[in-house]
């Protein structure tokens, strides 16, 4: 019996059920359902929430990472270094843009981007530094930052899994050049179908980046440039508008339940908790062990459900078989064959914690060894 999901979407809206009605009254009363008033609204709330001066709502995080990429001129040619753990979508927007993702190894303890590796990895053709913050967890934005500068170099932040984590007291999505977030419906701002938005304190990108996600246009029917249809629809600004001033409760909420599993799950053998860091925001929450999918499938026994992000890091995905990226990323696939998701969302409950620790403990016991 799979008692322990690994995700309960419906206290997300349990909680703000009438609101949401109220936002979807509002916007089909108001009859304007694409770039209306209600993404007006939302895109200046987010663009404050953030502390920057836009906020460009567009159809989805994987779009909002290849239009900051184009609207810097990025295409062809041109490389983009990017971590080598991460969601496909990172290295995707790269693909699209025509240019060459490059990965680059990730810190053990951190998930993110080795600034290092990343000074080294660097090449005339580069165009671009891609931070993600994994996890919620943000990247070390400082030193990537100094690399970036010596280079001359844009620093754009994948913050799909990061909405409010902050870096040295500075919010994510002006820790950079332009920050791309996704609003699909599990991330920790989630809307009721897929959205995203780019945030940046550029003002010459952000108009770029207006033009591009509505055919390349900004007066109608006049086209200098070849854009997509990429528009984060009222309906879901709404929605975003009426789930935006809970995010900070549901944020302390995560960090509380981590602070749990972190006070529980210390001593047990042969598996890493994550690094505990009071500015993430714990999209997920993800241990290590060597022996993952025979822990998993014995938690699976026990009732509990748990995911893998990610089984296969993109350098070993069939689409990049033929790229040169294949070398170096040592800790990446290794992060791959050992990180577990264990059930995790802001809703949980402090026994729902109590519980998948004292099964992760009996699983353990279960494999037996080391
Ligand atoms: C979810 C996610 C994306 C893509 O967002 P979508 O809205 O699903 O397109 C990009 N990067 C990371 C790290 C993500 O977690």
């Amino acid at each position: 019996m799979q008692d322990i999901p690994f995700y309960d979407l419906g206290g997300a809206t349990r909680d703000i059920r009438a609101d949401l009605l109220g936002a979807a009254a509002s916007v089909i009363d108001g009859g304007h359902y694409i770039l209306g008033e209600h993404l007006a609204r939302f895109e200046a709330e987010f663009a404050t929430f953030c502390g920057v001066r836009h906020a460009i709502g567009v159809g989805n995080g994987l779009d909002a990472i290849t239009l900051i990429l184009r609207g810097l001129g990025i295409g062809p040619g041109h490389e983009v270094i990017v971590p080598g753990h991460t969601f496909i979508a990172s290295w995707l927007a790269v693909s699209q843009c025509g240019a060459r993702p490059v990965g680059v190894d990730v810190n053990a303890a951190s998930f993110n981007l080795d600034p290092a590796l990343v000074r080294a990895a660097i090449t005339p053709s580069t165009r671009a530094i891609m931070a993600v913050h994994l996890y919620g967890r943000p990247a070390a934005m400082d030193a990537l930052s100094e690399v970036a500068g010596e280079h001359g170099l844009p620093l754009i932040e994948d913050a799909a899994q990061a909405h409010g984590a902050t870096h040295r007291g500075r919010r994510v999505g002006g820790l950079g050049r332009a920050a791309a977030f996704s609003f699909y419906p599990t991330k920790n701002l989630g809307a009721l179908g897929d959205g995203g938005a780019v945030t940046t304190d550029d003002d010459a990108l952000a108009e770029r980046i207006r033009r591009l996600r509505n055919y390349g246009s900004i007066i109608k029917y006049r086209h200098d440039e070849s854009g997509v249809n990429s528009r984060l629809d009222d309906l879901q600004a709404a929605f975003l508008s009426a789930k935006l001033p809970l995010l900070a409760a549901k944020t302390e909420r995560r960090r509380a339940l981590a602070g749990r599993y972190d006070a529980l799950l210390a001593g047990l053998p042969s598996i890493v908790r994550p690094e505990v860091d009071p500015e993430a925001v714990w999209h997920l929450y993800v241990i290590r062990s060597r022996r993952r999918d025979e822990l998993q499938l014995a938690l699976a026994e026990l009732g509990v459900s748990t995911l893998v992000h990610y089984p296969t890091p993109p350098h070993l995905q069939r689409l990049y078989q033929d790229s040169h990226c294949t070398s170096g990323l040592v800790e990446s696939t290794r992060a791959a064959s050992e990180v577990l998701s264990l059930p995790f969302w802001p809703e949980m409950e402090d026994r729902q914690v109590d519980a998948v620790a004292k099964r992760l403990e009996r699983a353990l016991a279960m494999l037996g060894g080391p």
